[in-house]
C-alpha cells in the first residue's frame, strides 16, 4: 500500500513532454497506488472551471477521471497558478478539492500536506498578491469577464511574474524555517508535504525536541517526478 504525491507540474501545451510524463503516471503508475495527491500547480495556469470546453484542459481532467473511475481516490490540492481550479474542475476529474492546509493520516504517520506558498513569508510581496489571488470578490470579479479576456490577463501577469522573479534574490523565493516550524508545531510534529518552491530535498526539522521530515517535491520543468509514501516512509521517484 502506497501512495503517490505530485506539485508543480505546470501542465501547458507549450510543454507537451511534462504532459506525456503526466498521461504516463495517471494510466500506469498511478493505477497501483492507494491514492494519489495533486498538491497544487497543476497547470501553467486556470482561468476558471468554464474553461473546461478546452481541449487541452479537458484531456488532463479526463485522464484523471479515468484514474478515479478506476478506484484510486484523487485529491486537488490548488496551488497558486490554479487557485481557481474549483468544484467544477474537481468534479470533472473525479477528484476529492482538499483545503491547504490538510492534515491526515497517511499509512500511519500523520502528516501535513501543503503547496508551499504559504510557507514563503520572506516574500512580503508575492504574500500581499496571494491575499489579493484569495479574495471571493477579487475572483468573482476576474471569473464575471469572458474567457479570451481573462486568459489574456493570465499571460500577461506570467509575464510579469516571471520578471520579478529574476530580480529577487534565490532565497527570497524559498520557505522560510520560522514558518515552517510554526506548521509543525501547530499540526502536532507531523511530516510535512509540500511543493512550490521548486527545490526537491528531504529536510529534517526538529521543533521543541521533535525530529519532524520535509519533503519538497519535485517541479516538473524539465524533469518530473512524484513522491511514493507507504508505511516504512517516502522515496522520491522519477519518471
Ligand atoms: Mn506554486
Amino acid at each position: 500500500m502506497h501512495s503517490i504525491f505530485v506539485s508543480d507540474l505546470h501542465l501547458t501545451p507549450d510543454r507537451p513532454e511534462a504532459t506525456e510524463r503526466f498521461f504516463h503516471l495517471v494510466t500506469d503508475v498511478a493505477p497501483r497506488a492507494a491514492a494519489l495527491y495533486i498538491l497544487g500547480d497543476l497547470f501553467e495556469y486556470w482561468i476558471g472551471d468554464d474553461d473546461l470546453d478546452d481541449p487541452f484542459n479537458a484531456s488532463i481532467a479526463d485522464a484523471i477521471g479515468s484514474l478515479a473511475a478506476r478506484g484510486v481516490p484523487v485529491s486537488f490540492m490548488q496551488g497558486n497558478r490554479d487557485v481557481l481550479a474549483g468544484a467544477g474542475f474537481a468534479v470533472r476529474c473525479g477528484a476529492k478539492l482538499i483545503p491547504d492546509p490538510t492534515v491526515l493520516d497517511l499509512h500511519g504517520a500523520r502528516t501535513l500536506l501543503m503547496h508551499g506558498d504559504t510557507l514563503c513569508t520572506d516574500d512580503v510581496e508575492y504574500q500581499a498578491f496571494r491575499v489579493y489571488a484569495h479574495d471571493p470578490a477579487n475572483q468573482r470579479r476576474f471569473l464575471s469577464q469572458p474567457i479570451a479576456a481573462r486568459r489574456e490577463q493570465f499571460t500577461g501577469l506570467r509575464a510579469e511574474s516571471e520578471k520579478s522573479k529574476k530580480s529577487k534574490p534565490a532565497e527570497i523565493m524559498d520557505v522560510t524555517t520560522g514558518a515552517v516550524e510554526q506548521s509543525l508545531r501547530e499540526f502536532g510534529y507531523p511530516r510535512l508535504i509540500h511543493g512550490h518552491t521548486h527545490r526537491p530535498a528531504r529536510h529534517v526539522h526538529v521543533v521543541d525536541g521533535r525530529a519532524c521530515e520535509r519533503w519538497v517535491l519535485t517541479d516538473w520543468y524539465g524533469r518530473a517526478g512524484y513522491l511514493r509514501c507507504e508505511a516504512g516512509g517516502c522515496t522520491p521517484v522519477s519518471l
